[in-house]
């Protein structure tokens, strides 16, 4: 059975990748993980790969928020180094 892609996570998948529980907090909060809770600092979405639209949303307003990109790395999953990457792209098209 497909379960969530959160680490550590062992619930049935439901929508996106992850279970209700990750995608409910991803519609309400635009992450799946919750930001500043201990219990998922450093937990890796292990589904992770190059950044979609999604990724670049989340991270647009995480930085429209002033987040550094080690605390979008830590809420996210996405690496510091795709997050700088994608500024620099951001920049060179005149987006950031
Ligand atoms: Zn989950």
């Amino acid at each position: 059975m497909k379960s969530c892609a959160i680490e550590g996570c062992e619930r049935k998948h439901h929508a996106r990748g992850w279970c209700h529980t990750h995608y409910e907090h991803w519609l309400k909060y635009g992450t799946p993980l919750a930001v500043g809770r201990s219990k998922f600092i450093n937990v890796r979405l292990n589904f992770r790969q190059p950044m979609d639209e999604w990724d670049e949303r989340t991270v647009r307003r995480l930085l429209a928020q002033r987040m550094s990109y080690r605390a979008i790395q830590r809420a996210t999953g996405i690496g510091y180094n795709t997050v700088a990457r994608f500024v620099r792209r951001e920049r060179a098209n005149g987006v950031l």
